[in-house]
């Protein structure tokens, strides 16, 4: 713990003077783990915090040295970092906040934001040490790296829009070659009668052809899908609240600071939907994003999500602006691809926000909102008699 120690920090404090009530009251209630030790390295003051998180009593800990608290290779090292400080007041790792890793008494490590202070006491120099456990924090980034691979497949997704389009071109060129089969074998055949035994072989040649053009547009087919799906469905028991959380924060990362009321109002009755998750979170996402830059000129702007219980069993989602509302010519066509009023809009977000929600057995529809803006409603299917299975928070 010592390669942290920092000249700016350090200050004349009486805390080993300080009356015994005193110090048990600050060592049992600092939130963060406090640990003080000497020149040599010797715990002589353990918090319950430290006691806690490290998995020591303070009984075990003071008189210890503090490398115990360390993994390698602090803690092998750590005595010659308390000799160079000693010996050149050269502090090696300056500054709050250094971030490192910590042992526990079971060997296991974690990392830990640590902050040090230099002591004037009685009997020489002492080193206090404020500890942060950082496991959360980092459960917190990583799940952020795990959205933002997750959010590559829909900008997968997204690109299947303006896919979709060259594909309807492709699909267009068998199906009208399929019905010019059908009409020319339809003419060979004649109107009444028997048709001429050479006809009979053109017509047997047609149909085969339109048959084999049938094929290709459905190899057509079965290859969009292939390129939106991945793989088997993902649908399950997802928490509402925990999708519309984890989407807001993606949608208004980057959005710079705002002056954004954004509120977002569950009705915890209604939380279990049964959903793909990463699918759903696209949808929010587009609906979110799309009320922020809707209002980015409104002089009050106010964003909230709101859920409530919808007919037959259904679980009804909104997502209202105090943005300026919609254009009427983008209203006429909502939900179509490509139809956007912004100069680098795709106008893709609703119409794949559509088939999302409309694949999930719900639909999706735009009213005014009560705060002047648009109101984007869908609806998902309840889950609540459904077993939820194990989630990982
Ligand atoms: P894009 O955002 O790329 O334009 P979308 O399909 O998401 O594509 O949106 C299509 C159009 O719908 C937008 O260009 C905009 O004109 C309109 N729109 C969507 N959401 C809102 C909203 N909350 N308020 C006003 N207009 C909206």
């Amino acid at each position: 713990m010592c390669p942290f120690i920092n000249n700016q920090t350090a200050q004349p404090m009486a805390l080993l003077n300080t009356s015994d009530a005193l110090q048990r009251t600050i060592l049992a209630t600092v939130p963060d783990a406090m640990i003080v030790i000497d020149e040599a390295g010797t715990i002589l003051l353990f918090s319950d915090a430290a006691s806690r998180m490290f998995g020591y009593d303070a009984g075990e800990a003071i008189g210890q040295n503090v490398r115990g608290l360390m993994p390698n290779p602090d803690r092998d090292r750590h005595d010659d970092y308390m000799r160079h400080y000693m010996e050149t007041g050269e502090a090696h790792v300056i500054g709050i906040g250094r971030v490192t890793n910590a042992r526990r008494r079971d060997g296991s490590t974690f990392p830990i934001e640590l902050a040090v202070g230099e002591v004037l006491g009685e009997h020489g120099r002492l080193f206090t040490g404020f500890i942060r456990d950082l496991t959360e924090m980092q459960r917190a980034e990583r799940r952020l790296a795990d959205l933002q691979a997750e959010l590559s497949h829909i900008s997968r997704v997204s690109a299947m829009g303006s896919l979709a389009n060259a594909l309807a071109h492709e699909l267009n060129q068998p199906l009208t070659a399929i019905s010019s089969y059908a009409e020319g074998a339809r003419t060979l055949l004649g109107e009444d009668g028997m048709p001429p035994e050479e006809n009979i072989a053109m017509v047997r040649e047609a149909l085969a052809d339109a048959s084999e053009q049938a094929l290709r547009a459905g190899q057509i087919v079965r290859r969009l899908r292939e390129f939106i799906s991945r793989g088997e469905s993902e649908r399950r028991v997802e928490r509402l609240r925990r999708l519309v959380t984890e989407a807001a924060a993606l949608a208004l990362t980057g959005t710079g600071p705002s002056g954004i009321d954004f509120e977002i109002r569950l009705d915890p009755a209604v939380d279990k939907v049964l959903v793909d998750r990463i699918q759903i979170q696209q949808v929010l996402l587009n609906l979110i994003r799309n009320a922020v830059e809707a209002m980015q000129r409104s002089p009050r702007q106010i964003l909230e999500v709101r859920s409530r219980p919808g007919t037959r069993g259904m679980v009804e989602v909104t997502v209202s602006d105090s943005g300026p509302g919609l254009a009427p010519e983008v209203a006429a066509v909502l939900f179509q691809p490509f139809n956007t009023s912004k100069e680098k809009g795709m106008g893709l977000g609703l119409s794949i926000s559509r088939t999302i929600v409309e694949a999930h057995g719900g639909r999706i529809w735009a009213e005014p909102s009560e705060f002047g803006g648009t109101a984007f409603h869908f609806t998902l299917e309840f889950a609540a008699e459904i077993t939820e299975e194990p989630q990982d928070g």
